[in-house]
Formats: structure tokens, sequence, C-alpha cells
């Protein structure tokens, strides 16, 4: 069979080179339109047909490319975008695929562009005409940052696959399930006045206080009544992140902030989260009323479970030989679920994700093209 696109290390090396930075801060965030395109041409010339979407109010695209019809298949997910990186802590190109000490550097290199190098290359080397499901191949925008292009996918897709693998780098182990994430700013504005005489003004230290006691005992709450054993940490946690509030020692504090974080287990949805919160602050803002703020920081990611009902989990264990597991950092699970089993595998570590110097290890080559062969065989043929 001839080669339809460029050897695996020629296509590798095109998707580092194009920045695809997502970041909160307007002036890094960065288009994926020119890596979409690319990407959207080697799937094409392996006569996949190609749909790509542009996120609502934004200059982000999101892939998905699919070969063969019916029913089921498999889908293959990855982010396009990567973060930001440290240009002092980098001693290599991060733009640049540079293979040194059996190693590939490189931005996104484990994290995750280079999960479609792989696939591209086992696409290009297999039997497509013989499938009988689906395979489609998904690349969505601004996961790094507040996961808009896996929402508007799973807003606007109407496919049905057996089964989703998402190519984060869990070192080739089988994820089932991760914590979520969400993290809330608490601003108490009190009225500033002269120390001298405390009902000269509205301390918002004090009301902050109250609010962290009542934070701990949710704290506490979320330890005794939930529990996942799943989890090294079985239980949500909370922390209490950052406090800022007051100036000279001699004046009543008029703004006080708090931001925390809460990691729930699967069991714990982030609308129960945000009910406990209000129930808990309840009477503290009904006295003070208009004087507290509560606001979401950053986008939240639910907790993930991958259910175990349709033997997905079974299938993809025997294939990989492997138990699966869960996770502590967050993906596109727990949105990808809803629409098929979701289980995270692929190559490279999290250990050198979104870390100076970022790599992949050569010695994920030949077991990622193994096990992406696998799968695409159980699923496709
Ligand atoms: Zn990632």
């Amino acid at each position: 069979m001839t080669r339809k696109i460029p050897s695996f290390i020629q296509v590798y090396k095109s998707l580092i080179k194009i920045p695809t930075i997502s970041s909160n801060n307007k002036l890094i965030d960065q288009s994926n339109k020119n890596f979409i395109d690319l990407l959207s041409n080697y799937f094409s010339d392996l006569d996949f047909s190609i749909n790509n979407y542009q996120i609502p109010h934004t200059n982000k695209f999101n892939m998905l490319a699919c070969i063969g019809s019916g029913n089921g298949g498999l889908l293959l997910s990855g982010h396009s975008d990567t973060v930001d990186f440290d240009e002092n802590a980098w001693t290599k190109d991060p733009f640049t695929l540079t293979e040194a000490d059996n190693r590939f550097y490189g931005l996104g290199t484990v994290d995750m562009k280079g999960f479609f190098a792989f696939i591209l290359d086992v696409i290009s080397t297999i039997n497509i005409k013989k499938i009988t499901k689906p395979i489609y191949i998904l690349a969505t925008a601004n996961e790094e940052t507040d996961m808009s292009g896996v929402k508007h996918f799973i807003k606007s897709t109407i496919i049905k696959p057996d089964c989703i693998i998402i190519g984060e780098p869990t070192s080739l182990k089988l994820i089932n399930a991760h914590k979520g994430h969400v993290s809330y700013s608490i601003e108490v504005l009190g009225n500033t006045g002269h120390s001298s005489n405390p009902d000269n003004g509205v301390n918002s230290i004090e009301i902050m206080y109250h609010i962290i006691k009542s934070l701990l005992i949710l704290q506490k709450h979320f330890k005794r009544k939930y529990r996942h054993q799943d989890f090294s940490i079985p239980y949500p946690t909370m922390n209490l992140s950052a406090i800022h509030g007051g100036d000279a020692i001699n004046r009543i504090c008029s703004l006080c902030t708090l931001n925390f974080e809460i990691r729930p287990i699967p069991g714990l949805t982030l609308t129960q989260i945000e009910i406990l919160i209000k129930e808990k602050l309840e009477k503290i803002i009904k006295k003070w009323s208009n004087r507290i703020f509560i606001k979401k920081l950053f986008s939240s990611v639910p907790a993930y479970k991958c259910s175990y009902k349709d033997n997905t989990i079974q299938i993809l264990e025997k294939l990989c030989q492997l138990n699966s597991t869960s996770e502590n950092y967050c993906t596109e699970a727990p949105f990808l679920e809803k629409i098929a089993p979701t289980l995270i595998l692929g190559p490279g570590s999290i250990e050198q994700a979104h870390q100076p110097d970022e790599y992949l290890s050569h010695s994920f080559i030949r077991p990622t093209k193994k096990i992406i062969n696998k799968l695409i065989h159980k699923f496709c043929y």
C-alpha cells in the first residue's frame, strides 16, 4: 500500500510546529484554525469525511473526521490546544519536535498533539476499506481553558459510537474515573472607618470569619457523607486557597476576598455543591444582604465515572490486559461520557504535561500503535 500521508515523524513534527496555545489571558490565547486545517487535510487524504465547527463567538474550531458508516464504532478524541510555556524554563524550542535521549521533545508532544500523530500513522497502515463500523476522530478546542470545544460538540452531535477513548497521557493506563473541579470566589464588602470606634464601619474580615466557619463545616460534611473507594483520597476535598483583606492597622477592613476550590467525587454533582454552599451560608447572607458576593472562578468540570453497565470497561480491560483505575486530573471525559462510554488511555506520562521541555518517551511508540490498532479492530471490524 502506498502511503498517502507523510511519515509518523514528519506528521508529528508538523503538528508540534503550529502553536495552539489556549489561555484565559487574551494576549496569549491563539486560534487553533491552522492546526485543525492541517489535521483535517491529513484525515481527508486518508479518505475520511471532515466536519469542522467553529465554537460560537471565538476563533477556535473542533474537527470531527469520520470514515465508515452505520451505528456504533469508535471515537478517538483529543484536544488540539496546549497550555502556555515558560520561555525561560524551556531549553529546547517548544515548536520544533526535537529527538534526543530517546525522547520527543516539544509543546504538546504528550498533552496531546502526539496522540493524533499515532492515530494517523496507524490508520495509514491498516486496510481501512474493510471496516464495518465507523471510526471517528475528534479534535477539540479550548480544553486547557473553559472546555468550550467539547461542550459545543456534545450539544450539537448526533453520533453514537460504542466507545470513546480520550488519548490524554495516562502512560497507557486505562482510566475509568476522575474527580471534578470547581472553584469560587467570595467577596465581602464592608464599610471602612477609623478603628477607634468599631461602630464606625462594617468589618468584612469579621463577616468572612463566619463564612469560613460555615465552609469548614461543609468540608467535614463532604468527608463524612461521600465516599468513593476508587480514589486514594476517597472523599470530596475543599481547599481554602487564598484570602485577601485589609490594609492599615487602624482602619476597619472594607473588602475581604476568599478563593476556594472543591474536588467532587462521582456521586456529588456541581449543582449539589452549589446548593450545599448556599444552604450553609444562608443565614450569613440573609444577615448581611448586599454585602456578600459569590462567583465561580474559571470553568468547572464535573466528576466522571465510566458506567459499568454496558461492559465497555470489561471489554477494554481484556483488550489492554489491564485493570482500569482512577486519576486525579480532569479531562473532557465527563462531557463525552454523555454520548457514549468513555475511557482515558494515551501515550506519555502526565508528569511531563504542562512542564518545561515536555517530552514523550520513545518507549511508548510501539505499544501505543499496537493498542490503537487493537481498538480499531475491536470496535470497527
Ligand atoms: Zn491534556
